[in-house]
């Protein structure tokens, strides 16, 4: 396990064949861990960092609570035979006097930047430092997250990285809910009610494959489902895979991204049409 910048680096720059990198904030369960195995599979040196960025959550969110667990962390990435681990501290990924930022214009604003509205500043800035850091051949980050994928893709390709992101499926649990740090927050009843979520979208792509392909009937069908399941929707958007722009009409290869809270906690699903 690494814990200096300087360290990591210097170790990165000297690995021979490709680096498959993992940014995660630990407490890991298997959405991350099919990342580490695409990546073992992909390339010849894999590192996973854990790091618990402050900068992606607002004041009123959980990051004091966020679960932590770094113990079974390193033994799950051990038996994965991951190359390198790096956990550094905040101080050392944000000494004092730290005063860079770097954001991505409009695609950060709609969505999850909506009601999140400096999520997206800080996760660009962690993983444009953790790039920097590991210089990774290739990248490897869930679809559960579909914007910040699409919105670090951007911020590759604009800033010139030699990096290749690479999207991976979203990894659910048995009866549909997707895994998530954050279910652990949920009581055994907002649990039940968690799987509106993926219902939801199992609803639109039955409508879909029904030739219903008004966005806003969809939408309010799914709204319907969320509801009586007391689930408050934040958004429930159809948008273009690659741009994130809302489409008024669904169409083969298009997402619907939904954000829901349940209980007091925000859940976030979507899937491919
Ligand atoms: P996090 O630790 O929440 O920052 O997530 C680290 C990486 O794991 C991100 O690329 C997430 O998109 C990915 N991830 C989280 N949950 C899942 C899941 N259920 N399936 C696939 N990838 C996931």
């Amino acid at each position: 396990m690494i814990n200096s910048v300087s360290e990591m680096q210097k170790i990165c720059s000297g690995i021979k064949g490709t680096i498959g990198f993992v940014p995660t904030m630990g407490y890991l369960h298997e959405g991350h861990l099919s990342l580490v195995r695409a990546a073992r599979k992909q390339c010849s040196n894999v590192v996973v960092s854990i790091f618990v960025n402050p900068y992606q959550f607002s004041p009123n969110e959980d990051l004091a609570l966020y679960p932590r667990n770094i113990d079974r962390d390193v033994k799950l990435l051990t038996e994965l035979e991951v190359d390198f681990i790096f956990f550094p501290t905040e101080q050392e990924m944000y000494p004092e006097g730290y005063k860079t930022w770097v954001t991505v214009d409009k695609i950060t604003q709609i969505l999850c930047g909506r009601s999140r509205p400096t999520h997206f500043r800080g996760v660009i800035t962690i993983v444009t430092k953790l790039m920097n850091i590991v210089d990774p051949d290739y990248m490897f980050m869930g679809e559960k997250d579909f914007q910040q994928l699409v919105v670090l893709q951007q911020m590759a390709k604009d800033l010139n990285f030699r990096t290749k992101i690479i999207g991976c499926p979203i990894v659910r649990e048995e009866d549909g809910l997707a895994m998530s740090s954050r279910n652990k927050y949920l009581s055994p009843s907002a649990r039940k009610d968690a799987l509106c979520l993926h219902n939801s979208l199992l609803l639109s792509k039955k409508l879909f494959k029904q030739e219903i392909i008004s966005s806003n009937k969809i939408i309010a069908e799914m709204s319907n489902l969320i509801e009586n399941n007391n689930g408050i929707v934040d958004y429930i958007e159809v948008v273009d895979s690659q741009t994130l722009k809302h489409l008024a009409e669904l169409r083969t290869g298009c997402r619907i991204l939904v954000a829901v809270i349940i209980e007091n906690t925000r859940l976030i699903d979507n899937m491919e049409m």
